[in-house]
């Protein structure tokens, strides 16, 4: 549905002014609602310690390293951050993005080209397929989280010569499923195929003290490249990739995207660092995160909402038309919660739904309030059959 109609049916969801944020609540066109649509996994993008390490990063280095990385623009603080990450992730080094998006822009192009294959699961993020147009590579998809279907695609190219290179997200940004790696990584063990996984919802949610989807399977050696995002769990802006000291050598000279961008800002740089410190020293976010998570899952699915494989702590409540889809959380709004309509093409035509995300910082009766109320909307719109019950 073309925006403007959107607008005319006063359902236009997108690109909401918000003019305050406090991780569970924010103030969007001057009324403050739940936020049940961020990317603020940990909640902790209002932690003191990360927003007084930006403000001192801005009065040591300004507000910019005004060049790329690899003119004028690296500052310690960007190796400080590097080499943490790269301890963190279990991998030999690591080097920082100005944004996940070029990230997968940047590496996957270096990794393959026109002669080479990429192999990536159907869900897989907007970025990815953008990097796999700039590689000029045959790009082969294979079902959705389906190590079966990958191996299938594998073997009708067993004999071509060309680079094989696997990518995925790590936990996926909309369905909010884990990518089965462990078995992914024996398929391309096999076919002697790289293997690069997005981490980018994954990080400070799954894996030891939240290093990502290769720690959680305990497969972090056998991956090849781990990328990831500062912009969710880490509370900042930017991204990363990590992986063996040859490959992120050879990344550090042919990355475009890294090369000729201009680097990380110092705030964001230093954010980045403080939060990571915060995620590798202090487990407790993640288990309030996970403690929410299990608990509006198990109360969804009580009630009877359809969240397909819901596993993390990104919930998918699948509608399934896509107008009806802009017309529920135009109501839920009204009810004072915001989350995501997410029609095609960022999900499959008929797979329609609303992202409803937690966070660390919500409360049990957050979460009752806001699933209560998507129930009776739901109920409305007859999506949801059945009576209704208190949570609690
Ligand atoms: N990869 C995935 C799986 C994502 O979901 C996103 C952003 N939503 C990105 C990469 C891009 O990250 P960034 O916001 O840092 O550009």
């Amino acid at each position: 549905m073309q925006a403007r109609l959107l607008k005319e049916a006063d359902m236009y969801p997108y690109f909401k002014e918000i003019s305050s944020n406090q991780s569970d609540t924010s103030i969007i066109d001057g009324k403050e609602v739940l936020m049940f649509g961020s990317n603020n996994y940990l909640g902790l993008n209002n932690h003191p310690e990360v927003k007084e390490a930006s403000i001192q990063a801005i009065k040591k280095y300004g507000t910019s390293c005004t060049g790329s990385r690899f003119m004028n623009g690296t500052i310690d603080l960007h190796h400080k951050l590097e080499n943490e990450l790269a301890e963190w992730l279990g991998k030999e080094r690591t080097i920082v993005f100005p944004t996940g998006f070029q990230v997968n822009t940047g590496v996957i192009p270096a990794m393959v080209g026109k002669n080479d294959y990429i192999l990536i699961d159907e869900l897989d993020h907007a970025s990815i397929i953008d990097g796999c147009r700039m590689s000029m590579a045959q790009r082969i998809k294979y079902r959705h989280n389906s190590p079966m279907s990958l191996e299938q695609k594998l073997n009708h190219i067993s004999s071509k010569k060309g680079t094989k290179l696997i990518v995925t997200d790590g936990i996926f940004s909309m369905d909010g499923d884990i990518a089965r790696l462990d078995k992914i990584v024996e398929v391309a063990k096999k076919h002697d195929a790289f293997t690069f996984v997005d981490c980018a919802h994954a990080i400070g949610v799954i894996g030891n003290h939240g290093a990502g989807t290769s720690s959680h399977y305990g497969v972090t050696d056998e991956v090849d490249l781990i990328g990831g995002t500062f912009s969710k769990s880490l509370a900042s802006v930017g991204g990363f990739v990590a992986g063996s000291n040859d490959i992120i050598e050879y990344l550090n000279h042919a990355s475009r995207t890294y090369m000729f961008s201009a680097s990380l800002p110092p705030s964001s740089t230093a954010s980045a660092l403080a939060t990571l410190r915060v995620i590798r020293s202090d487990d407790s976010h993640r288990l309030r995160l996970w403690d929410n998570t299990l608990y509006a899952i198990r109360c969804m699915k009580e009630i009877g909402f359809d969240i397909g494989m819901a596993e993390t702590p990104i919930i998918p409540i699948y509608v399934r038309d896509s107008v009806l889809t802009f017309q529920i959380a135009r109501d839920i709004l009204k009810r004072g919660i915001y989350v995501n309509p997410v029609v095609a093409p960022g999900v499959k035509e008929n797979d329609a739904l609303l992202r409803f995300s937690l966070t660390a910082v919500h409360t049990k009766e957050q979460i009752d309030f806001a699933i209560e109320n998507i129930a009776a909307v739901l109920k409305e719109h007859n999506i949801l059959k059945g009576e209704l019950c208190q949570l609690r």
